[in-house]
């Protein structure tokens, strides 16, 4: 990578404004997220986390402003929107694997359809990502076979096998059983070491304060605070992040 190349955001919003009809969801974003920059989004529910994620990966569209990734602004739609996408990983809080197909299908399927990869060679890299997340002897069995945090390691995968530039998580472990929920931060705390960039909405607290470079509190649709996660546990400066940490802690 040249220094150039190093210094551009993999995330540059800027100016974002997003309404859903008369609600103003998306205040004037501004937030730039470095490359191999682990940044964890709290907030209250309805406080537009889930919005700020969809609109880097385009499944919401803005209304206002503009968005970057690496470099390059959001394409409308095609081809182009379609490769962004694949550059874009997402994991969602209910894990969308496809139940007719096995656990190593569901992890080829993008790679073969949408970038024309071989089968071999797309089951090859599906059983590396399998390994790496721990659920290689799971690939044959169909989603319902699994535990919810298989399942949801299972979608990691699928989200790593189109080689994303950056993983936009949207609370990854609010789905699952208490027991679970480790199994799946352990994934993303591995990613997260590896250098991988990531932008993780969660309610784990455990897993901002240890893997985040960085915590930005949203509330109404804004970025109230942005800072690092020490900075932010020990003394929040907002009114509504003390009010949230003091119902969360
Ligand atoms: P969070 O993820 O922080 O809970 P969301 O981004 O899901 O917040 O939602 C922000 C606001 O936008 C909420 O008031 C929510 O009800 C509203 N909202 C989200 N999605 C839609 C939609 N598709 N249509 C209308 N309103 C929506
Ligand atoms: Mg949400």
């Amino acid at each position: 990578m040249t220094a150039a190349a190093a210094a551009t955001p993999m995330i540059r919003m800027s100016g974002v404004d997003k309404f859903f009809g008369p609600l103003h969801v998306l205040k004037n974003i501004d937030l730039e997220v470095p490359k191999g920059q682990v940044v964890v989004v709290l907030g209250p529910s309805g406080s537009g986390k889930s919005t700020l994620c969809r609109t880097i990966n385009r499944l919401e569209p803005i209304d206002k402003g503009t968005i970057e990734v690496d470099g390059q602004p959001l394409p409308a739609e095609g081809r182009a929107l379609a490769r962004l996408r694949a550059e874009v990983g997402m994991v969602f809080q209910q894990f969308n694997l496809f139940a007719h197909k096995t656990i190593v299908e569901n992890v080829m399927l993008a790679p073969v359809r949408v970038r024309g990869v071989a089968k071999d060679e797309a089951r090859r890299t599906a059983m590396e990502l399998l390994e790496r997340v721990g659920i290689a002897n799971q690939a044959d069995k169909y989603p319902a076979q699994l535990s919810g945090g298989q399942q949801q390691r299972a979608a990691i995968a699928r989200a790593l096998a189109m080689r994303p530039k950056v993983m936009l998580f949207d609370e990854p472990t609010s789905a699952l059983d208490p027991e679970m929920v480790q199994e799946v931060l352990d994934v993303m705390t591995t990613l997260a070491a590896e250098g991988m960039t990531m932008l993780v909405v969660t309610h784990e607290m455990g897993f901002a304060r240890k893997a985040a470079d960085r915590v930005i509190f949203m509330a109404d649709g804004e970025v109230v605070e942005d800072t690092t996660p020490e900075e932010f546990f020990a003394a929040p400066k907002s009114a509504r992040a003390r009010d949230f940490l003091g119902k969360i802690l």
